[in-house]
């Protein structure tokens, strides 16, 4: 997301992270909801009427509605657009992916995760670059434990991405989040061992690599918003929402309802929780 951040880590309790696993787990649900949805012939703005309408049943509030004056629930961003997609009446293709990034404000805590789908078959190269960037994600989130910093996070995913010959966004990062969208730290999919600010019990993050097949490198359109590859080629975007607990990276939000509803069997997850995650 764009860098305007405060400079100060709001550390949550115990009690605030339960009310920001529940807002984590509206997202998953929405999220969830939207994988059965997602096939050749749907357009965006079908998906986002969806997922404002299903956010809402939840007792929740669209998070990204309104937000820096951005006009949807969801960012959509098919094939080589990166993040901040505007939702759009052109149909899905058989063939194509689409990142749906979602956020969702309940007890005035923000949850904010998103998804890179596949829409019907695609072909290996894509398929690869999808799966290599959600184990970058898992590959980051272990590295977020006590007494790390943030450039273990941004150094692990970098390298986990790069040895696969993808380019790594630098101008998007994952964020602090809380009663805010935005907290600090930002938290770069780059980086150096050791260096940036000290992880501490209580710190809730978004994490997000944002990983091109080609170059790093980026444009942003004349909308404000869209940010696509600049070679064309195809990216991918996970994200997660994590807390340090008892010193150790746990997960918020989870792809469980999304694996649900496309009859994906995973145990990727079950490192990053305590407690059984109860569906
Ligand atoms: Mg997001
Ligand atoms: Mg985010």
């Amino acid at each position: 997301m764009p860098l305007f951040f405060e400079n100060m880590i709001v550390v949550k309790t115990k009690e605030e992270i339960e009310l920001m696993r529940e807002s984590a787990l509206v997202v998953s649900r929405t999220l969830g909801m939207l994988a059965k949805e997602v096939k050749p012939g749907v357009t965006s703005l079908q998906l986002d009427k969806l997922a404002e309408d299903y956010i809402r049943s939840q007792g929740a509030i669209p998070g990204f509605l309104g937000l820096y004056d951005f006009p949807n629930t969801l960012c959509m961003s098919p094939n080589e657009q990166v993040v901040h997609g505007f939702p759009t009446n052109e149909p899905l293709k058989e063939g194509d992916i689409i990142s749906i990034d979602c956020g969702a404000i309940k007890n005035d805590f923000y949850g904010d995760h998103a998804y890179t789908f596949a829409v019907g078959e695609i072909d290996s190269e894509t398929e690869k670059l999808l799966q290599v960037t959600k184990e970058s994600l898992y590959v980051g989130i272990r590295e977020f434990k006590l007494n790390n910093r943030v450039g273990d996070v941004g150094y692990a995913i970098q390298q986990y991405c790069e040895t696969h010959g993808y380019g790594v966004v630098r101008e998007l990062v994952g964020h602090g989040i809380g009663r805010k969208m935005h907290e600090d730290p930002e938290m770069p999919n780059y980086g150096r061992r050791g260096r940036g600010k000290k992880f501490i019990e209580g710190m809730v993050v978004a994490i997000e690599p944002m990983i091109n097949m080609g170059t790093h490198r980026i444009k942003q359109h004349r909308d404000g918003w869209t940010i696509t590859t600049q070679d064309g080629k195809p990216s991918a975007h996970f994200e997660h929402d994590v807390a340090i607990i008892n010193g150790k990276p746990e997960l918020l939000s989870t792809f469980a309802y999304i694996y649900e509803a496309l009859g994906i069997k995973s145990d990727e997850e079950d490192e990053f929780r305590q407690k059984a995650l109860v569906l």
